[in-house]
């Protein structure tokens, strides 16, 4: 899994432009780092400005399915999250996308999908979403400093439920995708992240590029985020 097409859809981070489509340039453009780790590279336009944008994506056999990287850095990027299972990834992407381009009631549904598989790779299914979360906080899974601001979900957990839920509106929605980013990331992105720490530097998949270039943005992977 290279280049996913959905990579496409993402705002220009240089003129603002958004719910469009990138234009495709180049993908699989590899280049080999000094220690022999191949990177690939896509280089897509946008329609409105014509500015170029970067992004780096797995090699053909990766089954990542987020940008590693994007130059220059995009929202999406600020929400990109490593290590997930392939279902929480496949919700989660959806959610973006579809919260990209302004339909937040589905992506309320897509989000509550997401967390739902979360909590169901820790063995939790309880069957009202925030009882899962707070469970989740029970069991340690994530940490207390999640209890505050439980209230973000409680919208996306109802939504779709029955046919007279009240909608929701993009604040709420982009409240809860961030909410569900961190969640994300103190489940799944720390642990995976802490684990190819012991596996040793070999093994670690791209830190920062060597030759100390100027600093740029997202880099989402191997940061302290
Ligand atoms: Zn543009």
């Amino acid at each position: 899994m290279a280049w996913d097409a959905n990579f496409e859809f993402r705002d220009c981070p240089w003129c603002g432009l958004t719910n469009t489509r990138l234009d495709v340039k180049t993908i699989n453009q590899k280049i080999t780092r000094r220690d022999g780790v191949d990177r690939y590279w896509a280089t897509v336009g946008c329609p409105s400005c014509g500015s170029a944008v970067l992004i780096e994506h797995g090699d053909p056999n990766s089954r990542y399915r987020s940008p590693i990287t994007v130059v220059p850095a995009g929202r999406e990027v600020e929400a990109s999250v490593r290590h997930l299972p392939e279902d929480v990834e496949r919700y989660y992407l959806g959610a973006m996308r579809v919260l990209r381009v302004g339909v937040p009631d589905a992506a309320a549904v897509q989000l509550r999908r997401t967390l739902e598989a979360a909590a169901a790779h820790f063995g939790i299914r309880e069957r009202v979403l925030m009882k899962s979360i707070e469970k989740l906080i029970e069991d340690g899974h994530v940490t207390q400093s999640f209890a505050p601001v439980l209230h973000h979900i409680r919208a996306v957990g109802n939504v779709g439920a029955h046919a007279s839920d009240e909608n929701v509106d993009q604040a709420t929605a982009e409240g809860a995708l961030r909410f569900t980013t961190q969640l994300l990331r103190n489940l799944f992105e720390v642990p995976g992240e802490l684990n190819d720490l012991t596996k040793g530097p070999a093994q670690t998949a791209l830190p920062p590029a060597p030759g100390g270039g100027p600093a740029v943005g997202g880099t989402p992977a191997g940061s302290s985020s």
